[in-house]
């Protein structure tokens, strides 16, 4: 494939912020969004995003849509995984809230509403070593990384908690950056894909 092909990318369709990826995803040249609801869709794809929304029910309907170990072989492959703040929590390989079945493509320990209900949503800038500075990140009900494996790289981080990582082909993030108009952060993903 040369650097110039187009790409398709997923956005798994199930819950959540699920159309604001797909915009996000249409300003950027060369790529295609599609949404993924089936095992059969992910042989389509490039690369695959999981929505920010409530990670009960998005893990609930991984397993109701037969596309548990479909993701995870997915990933495998080396195929692009991009968890946003609930996606985050499923591509951890534990949490404190057993409710929530994670997939485990990322080695890190998620402390889920980790930010705490006082300040459940807040927006803020970040700045991101390979991305870029003055990144904006909107934060709601968000989780953080409590603690990450060797292979894991930390991207950014507020209060000493890390926000944002990346292992091998698995990129996370607590915070929706689809929220914003600045699309660094999925462009920095497409690359991966
Ligand atoms: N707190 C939510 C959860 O863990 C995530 C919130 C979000 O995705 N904005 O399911």
């Amino acid at each position: 494939m040369s650097s110039k092909a187009s790409k398709t990318i997923g956005v798994l369709n199930l819950q959540g912020a699920v159309t604001e990826h797909l915009n996000m995803l249409a300003t950027i040249d060369l790529v295609i969004p599609i949404t993924v609801k089936k095992p059969e869709q992910l042989s389509q794809v490039d690369g695959l995003i999981i929505p920010g929304g409530e990670s009960t029910a998005i893990s609930r309907l991984i397993r109701q849509n037969g596309l548990f170990e479909p993701i995870q072989e997915f990933a495998k492959q080396g195929k692009g995984i991009f968890g946003t703040c609930a996606g985050l929590v499923l591509c951890g390989n534990e949490t404190s809230h057993s409710e929530v079945e994670q997939l485990g493509l990322m080695d890190i320990v998620v402390e889920r509403n980790g930010f705490g209900r006082q300040i459940a949503s807040f927006e803020t800038m970040l700045d991101i070593a390979p991305i870029g500075q003055q990144v904006p990140a909107v934060f709601i009900r968000a989780p953080y990384i409590a603690r990450a494996g060797k292979q894991v790289t930390q991207l950014a981080f507020i209060d000493n908690h890390c926000v944002m990582a990346e292992q091998d082909n698995i990129l996370v993030c607590s915070f929706h950056a689809e929220l914003t108009t600045d699309n660094r952060i999925m462009r920095y993903f497409i690359e991966k894909c």
